[in-house]
């Protein structure tokens, strides 16, 4: 399953670019589908809801591509909720998995992966989540609305099939935005993926299949977990830098675990990649599937979707887990990166997915021709607004000091743009709306006087906060909460390493935390191999 993920995320970049560029399979991307619907494996049914409309057509054209693709799916017509649609099913049984509106573009993954894993190919979930899911008994159908160039929906789509697969008492329906467009207006939806479940809103934006149950408040499973016998280094956390920590660690021949919630990271939600040396361009998901690739070519002892919640020095590093388990360890790595910032004012929380945004690649199109703020002037700010300012009518960045502290080369290009406007000394006090976004208010930090702009959407865009609140008080956090490491990647703890975003580095970027995961592993080795032995055997 690994490597059929990997093929089809090696294909992803293809897929997307020729998704937009035509109407539906062109002959290399059916080369493709052949190939992994080759996988099937077992008979599948699609019932196809259509009528004479231009989606329904290509609806059409597509499943039955799909039929003459498998001799494992036939297609037989359904009046289901929704026109058009269509769902996928085990012959003799309901998934729940359904597809209303057309699954390309991003979420061209997320169909190939539902037709496989209904047709009984194991979803890649580990033993605890899968129990976590089927121990739901309460009946809940999902409805998750997305855009077909939101690179966040398809983890969303993907981990509600799964759960859709794995639990009978769950259904769940993707809805393409733009073939539904009425609900998404009768919802007020400002920004993809949008869950709704049983009909109401349940989250909105970036969620992995964890959140999802620890939202439903899913009782977690510590089975298999309390067992696992002491790891010699425990690497904590699966993006980039937590990638190289156990690469490296596994090639000294130590045994090696990584813990994580979300494998990949941050770099999940990253489109263009262009900094990686030795990789001209690359895209997140395929560089999280290559990441993944080669650390499952050494023995590491992963566990994916589980959230550590204490480190502890005893005799060993303690590592608890959400789900009560305690991993041991000889040495630890902390590789837990950071998530983007809250602004923290009135309107935030409320609006969030009602006109408050923090990916400007998934949820830019939404508000096409309409006027939104990008509250920060940094970088990702910055870049934020050259990104919108191509697809929105105008775009106002609110920077808080006098001047932006984007690079100069991201300056001149925005102050190039006829449709954005800069305003600095800007402190936002507030996001308005009725319903949605409609405004934003703003006090000039010079004169004091309080400004209101009328806006369809606010981006966020004002960095990022270290994961290390399950740190506090644990070891030595510098006065941004990044956990302070030494040349080696040591912290003040005896064992404990750090690597990546969630440390001190003056830098945030992806070979930054590989080459400070490498450091981290090797560090980790040296204080082994200096530590007493007696100590370490005894321990
Ligand atoms: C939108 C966006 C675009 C970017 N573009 C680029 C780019 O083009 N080039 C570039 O070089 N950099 C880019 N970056 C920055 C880059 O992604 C980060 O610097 C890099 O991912 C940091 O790696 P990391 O391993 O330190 O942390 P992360 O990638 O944040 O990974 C942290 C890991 O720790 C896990 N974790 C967190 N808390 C816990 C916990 N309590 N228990 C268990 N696991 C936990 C997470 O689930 C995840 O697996 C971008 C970032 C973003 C958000």
């Amino acid at each position: 399953m690994i490597a059929l993920l990997s093929a089809i995320k090696q294909y992803y970049r293809l897929f997307e670019r020729m998704m937009t560029n035509m109407a539906l399979l062109d002959a290399n991307i059916k080369a493709q589908l052949n190939q992994l619907l080759a996988l099937l494996e077992g008979d599948l049914t699609i019932q196809l809801s259509v009528g004479e409309d231009k989606t329904s057509t290509d609806m059409r054209e597509l499943v039955t591509e799909l039929a003459t693709m498998s001799s494992h799916i036939t297609v037989e017509e359904a009046t289901l909720a929704r026109t058009p649609s269509f769902s996928i099913n085990k012959v003799g049984s309901e998934s729940g998995v359904v597809f209303a509106g057309l699954p390309l573009g991003h979420e061209l993954n997320s169909l190939v992966l539902a037709l496989l894993q209904v047709s009984g190919r194991a979803p890649k979930v580990d033993e605890a989540t899968a129990k976590r899911i089927q121990a739901i008994t309460k009946p809940i159908h999902f409805e998750t609305y997305v855009s077909l160039t939101c690179h966040n929906c398809p983890d969303v789509v993907q981990a509600l099939n799964i759960m859709s697969v794995l639990n009978p008492n769950i259904s769940h329906t993707m809805i393409e935005g733009g073939a539904y467009q009425d609900e998404v207006k009768e919802k007020d939806i400002l920004a993809v993926p949008a869950v709704y479940a049983d009909g109401e809103f349940f989250e909105g934006g970036r969620m992995s299949l964890e959140d999802i149950l620890d939202k439903l408040g899913a009782a977690q499973d510590s089975t298999g977990f309390d067992e696992k016998e002491a790891y010699d280094v425990l690497v904590v956390g699966g993006g980039p830098a937590g990638a190289a920590s156990a690469i490296y660690s596994a090639r000294k021949g130590i045994r090696t675990g990584l813990v994580a919630e979300r494998f990949g990271g941050q770099v999940n939600d990253t489109l263009s990649i262009e900094n990686i040396i030795g990789t001209k361009a690359t895209e997140g998901p395929a560089f999280v599937a290559s990441l993944e690739a080669h650390v499952t070519d050494y023995p590491v002892d992963i566990m994916k979707n589980q959230r550590v919640v204490n480190v502890e020095k005893n005799d060993f590093v303690e590592v608890t887990l959400e789900n009560g388990a305690v991993l041991k360890s000889k040495t630890v790595i902390l590789s837990t990166g950071a998530r983007y910032r809250q602004l923290g004012v009135p309107g935030e929380q409320q609006f969030k997915n009602k006109g408050v945004a923090y990916c400007p690649h998934c949820d830019g199109p939404l508000f096409k021709g309409k006027d939104v703020a990008v509250v920060g002037g940094g970088n990702s700010g910055v870049e934020a607004a050259i990104d919108l300012a191509g697809i929105v009518n105008h775009v106002t960045v609110l920077q808080r000091s006098a001047e932006l502290k984007a690079d100069s080369v991201l300056q001149t290009r925005l102050r190039s743009l006829p449709n954005v406007t800069v305003i600095t000394n800007a402190l936002t006090e507030e996001i308005t709306g009725d319903g949605t976004v409609n405004g934003l208010t703003y006090k000039d930090a010079v004169t004091g006087d309080v400004h209101k702009i009328a806006l369809d959407g606010v981006f966020i865009q004002i960095g990022l906060l270290p994961n290390t609140e399950f740190l506090q008080g644990t070891l030595a956090l510098n006065e941004r909460n990044e956990v302070i490491v030494d040349a080696h990647g040591a912290t003040n703890l005896p064992g404990v390493f750090a690597a990546g975003d969630c440390t001190n580095a003056a830098y945030k970027q992806i070979v930054i935390s590989m080459g400070s995961g490498a450091t981290a592993a090797l560090g980790a080795f040296d204080y082994m191999i200096r530590s007493d032995v007696k100590e370490l055997v005894e321990a």
